[in-house]
Formats: structure tokens, sequence, C-alpha cells
């Protein structure tokens, strides 16, 4: 017997040079009196100054004291330049790190409750925030269509996500040519991120019709265009299927949920200093060949939609594609040592450990990790 849901609450808009017409749609859904949440990158480059030119004063203030991997103590400065502004609404324009850090300040604002509790589980969500919309500027979390907040806490050097229906943020809006500016090694680690969503919403042990068919288009996009944006970042034809590719993994991803790569990528982060999408792709090939013959192997069936004789070649691949774009693939590259291992299987013990289709005890993870040496 098979029982599955599939829900989206996030109403998304997908439309190459939308920035030109944000006045115009803020305009159109009444929103006013709205904060634009971005990182420095875009305050450096004069992009925060063009949107709030070309909302017609719809947007007001600006928050911009975000890091990637967004900390608890950025999520407070957010939410109290929400609640300063008396902010009716937000933009969260930037990669997956701004765009969680808003979702939760959103959230959170005057409601009283500390982001820090919630990150550790001791307070729960509120039911409904400030309405967020969310242009993403990267081409790999899919976070302006998930429920998802991931969090670091400098205090404990614990990185975490939070998980609730009122994270999702009212509208998404891809536009392409917000990626162009991507350096070629940020497009690497992002689009290996969206790789990794596509394959762990497949083979996650939550895996359900809707997702699968997600999962598969959302890969089958990033196989073609992840090396061409990367070799060509101006490339707009590129950028405009790896802004596909995101979106669809993220769609895959929201309600099943990552595995093993995420889990162990947490730690890699805050460890090894390795960006999102590195660390994802860090172990994402070795979990690709231990999980080929879960569920009479439909990660095999996977790899043969996509052209791949089995799940390995897979594998085979995705190390092929880190190597030509120069992300780490071994543990002395990442600056792991093998004695850090049993410290490190013990720290990758996250709840998306749980959800990989092939149960992994800190011995199996340590065994993994060494795959890599
Ligand atoms: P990021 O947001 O941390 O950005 C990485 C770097 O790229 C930053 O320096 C940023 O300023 C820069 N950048 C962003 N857009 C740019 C552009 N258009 N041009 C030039 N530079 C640009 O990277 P990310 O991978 O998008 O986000 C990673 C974060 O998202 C992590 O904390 C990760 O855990 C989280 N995440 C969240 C979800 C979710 O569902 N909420 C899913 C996956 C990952």
């Amino acid at each position: 017997m098979s029982a599955w849901q599939y829900k989206q609450p996030v109403e998304i808009l997908f439309k190459t040079g939308f920035l030109a017409e944000i006045g115009r749609f803020l305009e159109e859904r009444r929103f006013k009196n709205g904060l634009l949440i971005c990182d420095e990158f875009f305050i450096s480059n004069g992009k925060a100054d063009e949107i709030i030119a070309e909302s017609n004063g719809r947007l007001t203030g600006i928050f911009s004291d975000i890091r990637p991997n967004p900390t608890i103590g950025n999520v407070d400065a957010c939410i109290k330049t929400v609640e300063d502004a008396n902010a009716e609404f937000a933009v969260a324009f930037g990669g997956g790190s701004v765009i969680d850090c808003a979702k939760i300040a959103c959230l959170l604002a005057k409601s009283n409750v500390p982001a820090a509790l919630v990150h550790k589980g001791d307070a729960a969500l509120p039911a409904s925030g400030i309405p967020l919309i969310a242009i993403p500027t990267t081409a790999g979390t899919g976070s302006e269509v998930t429920g998802v907040s991931v969090l670091t806490d400098d205090t404990k050097g614990i990185k975490a996500p939070i998980a609730g229906d009122a994270l999702y943020p009212k509208i998404a809006i891809i536009d392409p040519v917000q990626t162009i500016s991507l350096p070629a090694s940020v497009t690497a680690a992002t689009g290996m991120d969206v790789l990794a969503h596509a394959l762990e919403s497949f083979w996650s042990k939550n895996h359900q019709p809707i997702c699968d068919a997600l999962a598969i288009e959302a890969a089958r996009l990033t196989l073609e265009a992840l090396p061409v944006a990367f070799r060509d970042g101006s490339n707009l034809q590129a950028r405009t299927s790896m802004c596909e590719a995101s979106l669809i993994a993220g769609l895959a991803f929201a309600v099943p949920k990552t595995a093993g790569a995420h889990a162990c990528s947490f730690r890699l982060t805050n460890i090894y200093n390795m960006p999102h999408g590195e660390a994802c792709a860090f172990t994402l090939a070795a979990f690709t060949r231990i999980n080929s013959e879960a569920e009479s192997g439909r990660l095999h069936w996977f790899a043969e939609k996509l052209g791949f004789a089995d799940a390995y070649k897979l594998a085979d691949h995705i190390d092929k594609m880190k190597n030509e774009m120069g992300l780490k693939t071994t543990l002395s590259q990442a600056g792991i040592s093998v004695s850090d291992l049993p410290a490190l299987a013990e720290k990758c013990r996250h709840p998306n450990l749980n959800n990989n289709p092939v149960t992994m005890s800190d011995n199996d993870v340590i065994a993994m990790f060494k795959t890599l040496a």
C-alpha cells in the first residue's frame, strides 16, 4: 500500500529581467513599507540601491548584515530592523543564506520568540509572520520554495535546519539574470547543491512519485547546464536552466527532505569551513555508491533515465564533474585527517542521516569518509 502527500504553498514567478518591473509588481500586489534584505555583496555592487530605486517607494529600508551560513546573531539583528522599521513585508534578494535569514526573521518579528530557542528546539514557531518575497541570486538551495531555514549557532558551533510550514515564503521570483554575476567557484558549489537535492529527494526514505519526477528533471538539467554555466558564466541559457533546476530540485526535496550528504555537510561547513554546496558534493558520489542497491536498486533506474549504465557510473560522473570544477574531492584537500573521523562521524549524526535509505552507523560513516582518502 502506498500513501504520500505533496504540498507547495509558494506562488512562483519565473521571468528573465523581472527586477526592472519590481515597482509595478509591488504596486499591483499592494505591498507597501517593505524592507529589502540582502548581503554586503549587493550593497557593494550597487544592486541594493538599484532595487530600492526601482521599487517606487514600496521598499523603504535595507538590512544587509548577513554572512554565508547565517548566524542566530544575523537573525536577531534582522528581526530588530524589521521591528524598528515596522515593515509590513520584506524582499529577500540573495543566495540561500539571505533567504534563510529573511524567512525566520519575517516569521519571528514581533513574536517575542527568540531565534536561539527555536534553533535549539525549545520554542515553537509562530503560526505566521510578515509576508516574504524571495528572489534567489544563486542557483542552488531552492530555499525560495522550502519551509526550511538553516542557521548556525556560533556559540555552540552548530549548524542545523529549522523546519515548519510558516517558514515558506509567500512569493518566489526567479530572474536568471541575477545569477550572471556569480563567480565560477560559487556556480560550481551551488550547482552541486542542486544535484544533491535531486538525488537526496529521490533516495530519501520519504520519496514519493511527484518529487521523484521533479528530481529526475532537476538532475537532467543540472548535468547538462552546470558545466556550461561554470565555463561561461555569461551564458544566459545555461544560467536559466540552472535556475530552473534549482527551483525544481527545491520543489523535489521540500517534502521528502534531504539525507546523508546534507547531514554530513553541516559539520563539514562548521568544522572545515566548506561552502554549503561543496560540502554536500563532498560525500555525494560516496552516498550514491552506498545507496545504489537500496530498495531493489531504484537508483539504477534513476541513473539509466539520465543516460548512465547504472548508479555507479553516475557516481563516477559526479566525481568527474567535481574534479573538472576544482571542488575538493579528498580528505587531505579538505584538511580532514583520518584521526578526525570518529569525532566527525559522531557529529554527522543529524536527523537527515536517518532519512538515508541505507542505515548508517558511526562506523559506516567513517568507512564512507575513508573512501575519500
Ligand atoms: P550563499 O547565500 O551563502 O552565498 C554564497 C556567496 O555568494 C556569498 O558570498 C554571496 O554574497 C555570494 N553571492 C550570492 N549571489 C551572488 C551573485 N548573484 N553574484 C555574486 N555573488 C553572489 O550561498 P547559497 O549556497 O545560495 O546558500 C547557502 C546557505 O543556504 C547555507 O546556509 C545552506 O545551509 C542553506 N540552504 C538552505 C536550504 C533551504 O531549504 N532553506 C537548502 C539548501 C541550503
